[in-house]
């Protein structure tokens, strides 16, 4: 039965060559039963030491992780009902997929019967029925992570853990394993957790997501949340593709109230959150989605460096008159090119404004 995942201040340093690293620092979190979350960050962010905390891999230095009213900090991993599955694939090579997927209830004393009902459901579900006789070697990589999810999902975890399954698969078989992973989700009773580096895989495949800053919670949201209401510059510019353009502001007093006076822009601001802010440095941010050359009261003018087709949309790269670089997602830039003079618009309302700490002000 899935469980909520709770992590209480949790805090786990590695201690080599008489140096000590803070890897998870302070982590507090509920993850909801049944919900499917994925960590993401940076390389070295803390994404694999919180997933190995959670199956008990690692034990936190402080700080306690419950599987709903159950302390799991000092559970071994065979006993909190938890499943992982991970990058490299584990399989048995001289075993049949079969007898990979069925090799956990074997140990655990389940009846024949009972495991070759659950291999031929999970082989359905994960769409390897026909390659239940095969080894290992006769199948194909985005194939064999298939039959290390089978072998996690007829374990019937409380909680499925995911690290990083499909980094070594092409774009195609990715795409093909997302939404396998999807219905994998729907079909289980378990609480996941799946960390990936992937922020597209993050953003469309999970009802929550985790994003890390040097081991620290940055935000923990709903993938709409990161990327409409990121709390920081960190979350703005980390969600999203191309990354949120930054531009550099000062708040300034207006006879209407305060103004956010850019380079090239003015953007009236919220009497309430700026009137004790005149005279700050900010640092205006506009997702390149929202920045259009036929709509936006606000115009800033950038010169083209690349532009790039993606489908029926045009990415282009460039730079400002002050030279900061900004990116543009639109589908009516068709014809632009290198050198040429863009005049693109933005909403003040779509605009984020961030503080000299990084903090979102609005
Ligand atoms: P990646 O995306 O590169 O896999 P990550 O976000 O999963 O990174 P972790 O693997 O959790 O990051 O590592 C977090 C930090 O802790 C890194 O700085 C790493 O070097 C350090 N670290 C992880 N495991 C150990 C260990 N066993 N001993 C010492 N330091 C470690």
């Amino acid at each position: 039965m899935a469980r909520p995942i709770r992590l209480d201040t949790v805090c786990k340093e590695y201690h080599t060559a008489g140096t000590t690293h803070v890897a998870v620092d302070d982590l507090s979190l509920e993850i909801p039963e049944g919900s499917f979350t994925t960590i993401v960050g940076p390389s070295g962010c803390g994404k694999t030491t919180t997933l190995r905390m959670i199956a008990g891999l690692e034990t936190p230095t402080s700080g306690t992780i419950h599987f709903g009213d159950r302390d799991v900090t000092e559970v071994r991993p065979q006993d909190r009902n938890a499943a992982m599955v991970f990058q490299s694939i584990a399989l048995y090579p001289h075993m049949t997929v079969r007898e990979n997927i069925a090799y956990g209830l074997k140990v655990a004393g389940v009846p024949k019967a009972e495991r070759d009902a659950a291999v031929d459901e999970a082989a359905e579900t994960l769409q390897i029925t026909e390659q239940l006789d095969k080894m290992p070697a006769e199948l194909s990589g985005g194939q064999q992570q298939r039959v290390a999810l089978g072998s996690a999902f007829v374990q019937d975890p409380d909680v499925l853990l995911l690290d990083e399954p499909m980094s070594d698969l092409d774009a195609k078989l990715k795409a093909e394993l997302r939404v396998e992973v999807q219905r994998l989700h729907k079909e289980m009773d378990a609480t996941m957790v799946y960390v990936t580096h992937d922020q597209t895989e993050a953003m469309t495949m999970s009802d929550h997501v985790l994003l890390l800053e040097e081991g620290r919670l940055a935000q923990f949201a709903p993938p709409g949340d990161l990327f409409d209401r990121p709390v920081s510059q960190y979350v703005a510019e980390f969600i999203g593709t191309p990354s949120t353009n930054t531009l550099p502001a000062t708040v300034e007093a207006a006879d209407d109230g305060p103004t956010i006076v850019g380079e090239q822009f003015e953007i009236p601001a919220p009497e309430d959150r700026f009137a004790d802010r005149i005279g700050d440095s900010v640092t205006v941010g506009i997702r390149p989605q929202y920045l259009s050359p036929d709509e936006g009261d606000h115009r800033i003018r950038v010169i083209v460096n690349v532009v790039e087709q993606l489908g029926t949309e045009f990415v282009v790269h460039g730079t400002s008159v002050n030279g900061a670089h900004v990116n543009v997602v639109d589908e009516s830039v068709d014809g632009a090119g290198p050198d040429d003079e863009l005049s693109v618009g933005f909403e003040a309302a779509d605009a984020f404004v961030f503080d000299e700490h990084g903090e979102t002000i609005c």
